[in-house]
């Protein structure tokens, strides 16, 4: 740690600001928080609950967990996560139990954690700004680096970090490139007090997840904490195809999904038969790899870096790129570009490894041949 003057000449020598309050900002402005760095975190909600938080999320030992590490966070997140949630079951259309697998009591390897638990641990003393949602930013003005916010105002910065997601609006100060869909869709319902009012479903699903693969289709349950499940049906179609169709007109989203999966086993079936609400995730990625020309004064993280599919290594690696910059900005001796330079080299050669694996396992999850998906998994987690 450093001591206060230090810290008093970092802070008038560094304007720093996030934008973007997901995985990778909080830990990026949690860490440097710890060192003692000033930072200004953007976010566009208005509230920290103004939208479903989404699915449960679990937190590799070599990524996540070490981002929240590097936060001080750990302990906390092992009072909070569920480790009993790396089940995995996975069953045949007809309903047979193909794989049951169990982890052990002590295995921490991939524990899971909601969304809303982990926003609210990374948060403790972090003074968000929320409702000031980015609109442009302009690197090179002689002030530094020029942000523009959807309410009309503009302040300036030494160094902005993009962690706006997915569709980010710094990315463009950067890099020209967009996300394009993958070809897969997945749409999201959800059962609430499961064991209460679903007992069949929830020992089907058990303790974490259960997955059903088909011919170019798959469907998987998962359970997040106080009897919440997130079902997620994953299909191979044109974007338009169910993005056509009004997410809020439920029982035609319903219907049409049923039709997809028509001949499943029923109790496969009735997770969308009892789903409440439904929301269209079509799956965009960023083109593998994204790196770009450095530009002084602004870098990204995250999905602004490198959107690509949900296989488990999105948030985590988030996570670790925030508690990277972070500490690589609070440790270096130098210039703060140089910091900046070597952080995104380093992410980019990671991200690079993790995005063509995402891609590969996509295409074998939501395959013409449900081998794969199971040969996948074998893989993945060995008996
Ligand atoms: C169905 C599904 C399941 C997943 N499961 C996992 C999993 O188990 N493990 C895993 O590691 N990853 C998982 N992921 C991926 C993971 O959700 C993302 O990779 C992760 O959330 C990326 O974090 P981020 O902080 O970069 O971006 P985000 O989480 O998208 O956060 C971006 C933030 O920026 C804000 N924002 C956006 N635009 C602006 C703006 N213009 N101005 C200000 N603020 C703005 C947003 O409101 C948001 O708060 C999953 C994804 C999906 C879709």
């Amino acid at each position: 740690m450093r001591r206060i003057d230090e810290i008093q000449c970092i802070g008038m020598r560094h304007r720093i600001a996030v934008i973007g309050s997901g995985p990778a900002g909080l830990v990026f402005a949690r860490v440097l928080h710890r060192h003692g760095h000033p930072v200004a975190v953007f976010e566009r909600d208005p509230t920290p609950d103004a939208r479903p938080p989404g699915g449960t999320l679990d937190l590799q030992e070599g990524l996540g967990q070490l981002a929240l590490d590097k936060a001080g966070l750990l302990a906390e997140f092992e009072t909070l996560s569920r480790p009993e949630g790396q089940a995995m079951r996975i069953l045949d259309t007809d309903g047979t139990v193909l794989r049951d697998w169990q982890p052990r009591p002590d295995d921490r390897a991939n524990p899971e954690i909601d969304r809303r638990q982990l926003r609210d641990l990374l948060l403790g003393p972090l003074d968000v700004q929320w409702g000031r949602g980015v609109t442009q930013v302009v690197p090179g003005t002689r002030d530094g680096v020029l942000v523009h916010f959807e309410d009309g105002r503009q302040e300036t910065f030494d160094l902005v970090v993009g962690a706006d997601g997915a569709w980010s609006r710094v990315r463009p100060a950067v890099s020209e490139v967009t996300p394009h869909y993958t070809g897969v869709t997945f749409v999201e319902t959800s059962l609430d007090d499961v064991d209460t009012r679903h007992p069949d479903l929830a020992r089907l699903i058990g303790d974490g997840s259960v997955a059903v693969y088909g011919v170019n289709r798959g469907l998987v349950a998962q359970r997040n904490s106080g009897g919440h499940v997130k079902v997620y049906a994953q299909f191979r179609a044109p974007l338009d195809r169910h993005t056509n169709l009004d997410a809020t007109d439920v029982e035609a989203v319903r219907s049409s999904l049923l039709a997809l999966f028509d001949g499943w086993a029923a109790p496969v079936l009735d997770l969308l038969r009892r789903g409440t609400a439904f929301a269209h995730r079509p799956l965009y990625v960023l083109p593998t790899p994204h790196t770009w020309n450095h530009v002084r004064g602004v870098t990204l993280l995250g999905d602004a870096a490198h959107l690509m599919p949900p296989l488990g290594a999105g948030a985590n690696l988030a996570m670790l790129e925030g508690a990277e910059l972070a500490e690589s900005i609070a440790n270096g001796p130098g210039d703060l570009d140089d910091a900046v330079r070597a952080f995104e080299e380093r992410m980019w050669a990671r991200a690079g490894r993790w995005a063509k694996i995402t891609a590969a396992g996509l295409e074998r999850l939501v395959s013409p041949d449900p081998a794969e998906a199971l040969a996948l998994f074998d893989e993945v987690q060995p008996a």
